[in-house]
């Protein structure tokens, strides 16, 4: 087998540092990565930013079909010459932001299995886009910057709480598997990396009247982390229709003390208070 550092200098390779290039070296780390996304012969695979394909070669043992995503151009090259041989390997040339999942998913009319170390300055982005197209993705293996690992799987009360946990935990379990340290890529970060999983519910956490309210909910309780709910809710502007008392109502009909902070409220909290201010709301309106 070809070692990635072979392959770094064969094709001079240059990490790119707009893109995000940060490449595993450590094949113990790419094994425990593979592994961890459970892939068999049934499945469809999506590999985001697959560079010059230590991982892609490693799923690609697993998988049914595997289609790996790059946005670099002198990558791809080096994916379509290094994975000739796969023939379950479909290289997509272009931006992962706009891949198609649901096409795709469509196409081969299977759901789709996520996996990728992913450039950390997209990370969010990665992960809202998967959020939207979450009905045909079955789950997701993602390598990211530690930090934004622990808040998008941190539980209430906890400093790292915030709005990216509240929705996407709406939508799916997360878990943390295991953290790698800068030595295992070339060029090494200056940050620890953690591998995440996470398992797209077949129905949100809470049976939501209104999703795009309860976005908004959670973005105006997180406003101010150190003001108490009632009063980051006061000033939101989509409940500017509802009255002090409105909010109070729909509060205590969720059962929530309106002198809690937004950081201590579980997702389920959150889906009920929605449900209740929506219906105010339609009261008014
Ligand atoms: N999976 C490889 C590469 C990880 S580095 C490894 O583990 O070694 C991240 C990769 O994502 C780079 O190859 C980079 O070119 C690619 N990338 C950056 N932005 C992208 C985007 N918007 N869409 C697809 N790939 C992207």
């Amino acid at each position: 087998m070809t070692t990635p550092g072979e392959i770094l200098q064969r094709y001079r390779i240059r990490p790119d540092k707009r893109r995000g290039q940060s490449f595993l070296t450590d094949l113990n780390t790419i094994h425990k990565i593979a592994a961890a996304g459970k892939i068999t012969r049934e499945d469809l695979v999506v590999e985001i930013g697959a560079g010059f394909g230590v991982l892609t070669g490693n799923i690609a043992q697993r998988a049914g079909r595997l289609i790996a995503v790059e946005i670099d151009l002198k990558l791809v090259g080096i994916l379509q010459k290094e994975l000739a041989q796969c023939k379950q390997v479909e290289v997509f040339s272009g931006d992962i932001l706009k891949f198609d999942f649901s096409c795709i998913s469509k196409q081969y009319k299977s759901k789709i299995k996520v996996v990728g170390n992913i450039p950390y300055n997209i990370s969010s982005p990665v992960v809202f886009h998967l959020l939207a197209h979450r009905r045909v993705i079955r789950d997701f293996t993602l390598m990211l910057q530690k930090e934004v690992v622990e808040r998008l799987v941190s539980a209430p009360g906890r400093k790292s709480y915030g709005v990216p946990s509240v929705l996407l935990q709406m939508y799916a379990d997360m878990k943390k598997l295991f953290d790698v340290p800068p030595g295992c890529f070339y060029p090494a970060p200056k940050i620890t990396s953690s591998v995440m999983q996470g398992k797209f519910l077949e129905e949100p956490r809470f049976a939501l009247e209104d999703e795009k309210l309860f976005n908004r909910l959670v973005r105006a309780s997180f406003a101010q982390r150190r003001k108490m709910l009632a009063n980051n809710l006061k000033q939101a502007a989509f409940l500017k229709e509802l009255g002090e008392e409105d909010i109070t109502s729909a509060l205590r009909q969720a059962g929530i003390d309106g002198k809690r902070r937004g950081e201590t409220l579980s997702v389920e909290e959150f889906g009920a208070l929605s449900n209740f201010l929506k219906n105010q709301l339609t009261n008014r309106g």
